[in-house]
C-alpha cells in the first residue's frame, strides 16, 4: 500500500496552490482505479471535482490571489490549439491530461492546479455545493446546451436520472423550458427526479423503456435523449428517439458496444452526439446559476477522506443518489 503522507506540492509559475475545502466522488474515480483508463500511471492521487482556497501561487500568476474561494475545470489543456482558442478547449488538440490522473487531485488536504483553469465560488456557494459544479452540473450543461441545443417544448429522456450528473441534467431541462422523462432504477431515485421536477419517471428495471417514451408523447419519440449509462440503456435509448431526434452521449459511458442500424439513422435522420465535461466559460455560466439558485446542486452526503474507500463500495453497487463528497 502506497505511503498516505505526501509533501504539500509547490506550484509552478503558472499555479495556485489549493486548501482542498471538499472533493466530490465520481464514477469516473471507480474506472481509473480498475485500471480500465490506459494512460494512468500508479500511484495516483484520485480526486476531479474540486472546491478549495487559493493559499499561494505562482510567479506568472496574477488572476487569482491567497484567499480566493475556488473551484476547477477537470482537464489540462494547451491554451493555443484552434480548440482551445476558440472556446472549445475540452477537444483540446495537444491534451495534456485530466487533474486526478496525469496530475494530482484532490484526495488530498492540498493540491496544485494551472490557474486557468479556476472559477471564482461567491460566498453564497458552500464549499460541497461548490465542488460538484464542474462535472455533475457542468457536464449536463455542455452537453444540453451546446451538444444537444435543446429548445422550449422539446422532450428529453434522461437516462441515470437519480446519479450525479442525471439529477442536475433534470433540473436543467426544467430551467430551458422542455420537458423531461427521469429513467433509472429504485424508487428512492426515481422519488428524488420527480422531486427535482420530472414530468414522467420510469423504472429501467421492468423492462424497455421506450414503451414508456413512446407512451409519454403520443407514439412520436422524445427529440432528445440524454444517455448517462452506455450498452444497457443504449437500445431503448435510441428507440425512444423522435424523427429527427438528437442523442447526446455522456460521460464514463459503460461498454464498449453502440449498435444502431443505417437504415433508421437515415431514415430518421437521427444524430448521435458525444459530449465532453465543461469548458470553462460554461464552468462560469452554471457558477452563476448555482448563485442565483437556478439550478440546485444535490449532496446527499459528506464525508471525512477517510470514508472514501467505502464510498466507491457504494458507488460500484449504484448506492449513491446525487453526489456524495468528501472533507479533506
Ligand atoms: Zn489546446
Amino acid at each position: 500500500m502506497p505511503d498516505e503522507n505526501v509533501a504539500v506540492p509547490q506550484p509552478g509559475p503558472d499555479d495556485a496552490l489549493i486548501r482542498v475545502k471538499a472533493c466530490a466522488v465520481d464514477q469516473f474515480d471507480l474506472t481509473i482505479r480498475d485500471g480500465k483508463f490506459p494512460t494512468a500511471k500508479t500511484p495516483i492521487i484520485l480526486g476531479h471535482e474540486i472546491a478549495g482556497v487559493v493559499e499561494a501561487v505562482g510567479a506568472n500568476v496574477d488572476n487569482v490571489q491567497p484567499g480566493d474561494r475556488v473551484t476547477s475545470t477537470l482537464y489540462l489543456t494547451c491554451g493555443k490549439c484552434r480548440f482551445c482558442l476558440t472556446g472549445r478547449e475540452t477537444i483540446c488538440a495537444d491534451f495534456k491530461g485530466y487533474i486526478g490522473i496525469h496530475a494530482p487531485g484532490a484526495y488530498a488536504e492540498y493540491t496544485t492546479i494551472p490557474t486557468v483553469n479556476l472559477v471564482k465560488l461567491p460566498e453564497s456557494i458552500s464549499f460541497p455545493d461548490g465542488s460538484i459544479i464542474a462535472n455533475a452540473i457542468g457536464t449536463p450543461y455542455h452537453a444540453l446546451t451546446k451538444r444537444a441545443k435543446v429548445q422550449p417544448g422539446e422532450r428529453v429522456i434522461v437516462t441515470g436520472a437519480g446519479g450525479g450528473v442525471g439529477a442536475h441534467a433534470i433540473q436543467l431541462v426544467k430551467m430551458m423550458g422542455a420537458f423531461v422523462m427521469a429513467v433509472d432504477i429504485g424508487e428512492e431515485k426515481l422519488a428524488l427526479a420527480r422531486e427535482l421536477g420530472a414530468d414522467v419517471v420510469c423504472d429501467a428495471s421492468a423492462g424497455d423503456f421506450s414503451i414508456t417514451a413512446r407512451e409519454w408523447t403520443n407514439g412520436e419519440g422524445a427529440e432528445v435523449v440524454l444517455e448517462l449509462v452506455g450498452t444497457r440503456t443504449f437500445e431503448s435509448s435510441l428507440k425512444s428517439l423522435s424523427r429527427g431526434g438528437r442523442m447526446v452521449i455522456v460521460g464514463s459511458h459503460t461498454g464498449t458496444e453502440l449498435k444502431a442500424g443505417p437504415q433508421a439513422m437515415i431514415a430518421n435522420e437521427w444524430e448521435i452526439l458525444g459530449s465532453r465535461n465543461v469548458t470553462k466559460r460554461e464552468l462560469a455560466e452554471v457558477v452563476a446559476l448555482v448563485a442565483a439558485g437556478r439550478i440546485k446542486p444535490i449532496v446527499t452526503g459528506i464525508y471525512p477522506l477517510e470514508e472514501a474507500e467505502s464510498l466507491h463500495q457504494r458507488l460500484r453497487k449504484q448506492e449513491i443518489i446525487g453526489r456524495v463528497v468528501l472533507e479533506p
